[in-house]
């Protein structure tokens, strides 16, 4: 096995160990009420997990007042690869006292040119789930990303990267401290929820993440290839409008 299948199984192993290493997860079963899951095995039985060659090391989690305390602490990141690829940190935006947040995967093209998040076809679709749908305006929700900076090509975030970069993401949701988060896809939900299940089995399912109520559902992104899967994210947004009113 060569250095670079080495590492990249090692950054595998980390970012599932991390997953596995901040809880059981508490996620409802389909129309459910909220249970408490049995902590989850570090990764796929199939892949080689086990053997972590290197523990992780929690970072130091200094009190950040608020967001721009944050926006700070990121600096010009260098912390990861994506550093070199991307043309601007997308920090996320909003207001800073949201009751919902929404939290995507990664910035695309345009996001990365304007260094913001969701601006592109994708966040047209959030901005009318929230406007049209929810009837809410943006500019009161907070919409963030696991990933602040672009995967070339739009790649799926690695492992790697979102080690790096979610102590930013839990430091924004500590600070925004949100009624209820909105996790949009694979990534983001499995990291809300510190579960490896596929979207297919999470969508739907009321969870939490550090006290706060999460309501896995599709990517707006999916949703475009799929404009038949937007009745679901429409069910799943009037239990969010619920929990809002709650
Ligand atoms: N997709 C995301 O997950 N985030 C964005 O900001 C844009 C597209």
């Amino acid at each position: 096995m060569d250095d670079e299948i080495l590492r990249d199984l090692a950054a595998r192993a980390r970012y599932f160990e991390s997953l596995s290493s901040l809880g059981a997860p508490r996620i409802a079963p389909v129309g459910g009420e909220i249970a408490v899951a049995a902590p989850r095995a570090a990764g796929p039985s199939s892949a080689p997990m086990a053997a972590a060659p290197t523990a992780v090391v929690p970072r130091p989690a200094p009190a950040y007042p608020n967001l721009e305390a944050i926006r700070e602490w990121i600096g010009d990141c260098q912390r990861c690869q994506l550093a070199g690829t991307r043309k601007n940190i997308v920090f996320g935006q909003g207001n800073p006292n949201a009751q919902l947040m929404f939290v995507g995967e990664a910035p695309g093209a345009d996001e990365d040119e304007q260094g913001l998040a969701f601006v592109g076809r994708a966040g047209q679709l959030l901005t009318d789930i929230i406007e049209k749908g929810m009837k809410l305006r943006r500019e009161d929700v907070f919409i963030a990303n696991i990933l602040k900076c672009r995967p070339p090509g739009n790649r799926n975030p690695e492992p790697d990267e979102i080690l790096q970069c979610h102590p930013f993401l839990e430091k924004q949701i500590e600070t925004i401290h949100p009624k209820v988060l909105v996790g949009l896809g694979k990534f983001s939900c499995q990291w809300l929820l510190k579960t490896m299940e596929p979207i297919t089995k999470l969508r739907g399912r009321m969870g939490t993440f550090n006290g706060i109520q999460v309501m896995p559902t599709y990517h707006p992104a999916y949703l475009l290839r799929n404009p038949s899967a937007k009745k679901d994210v429409w069910e799943d947004m009037k239990v969010v409008l619920t929990l809002l009113q709650g």
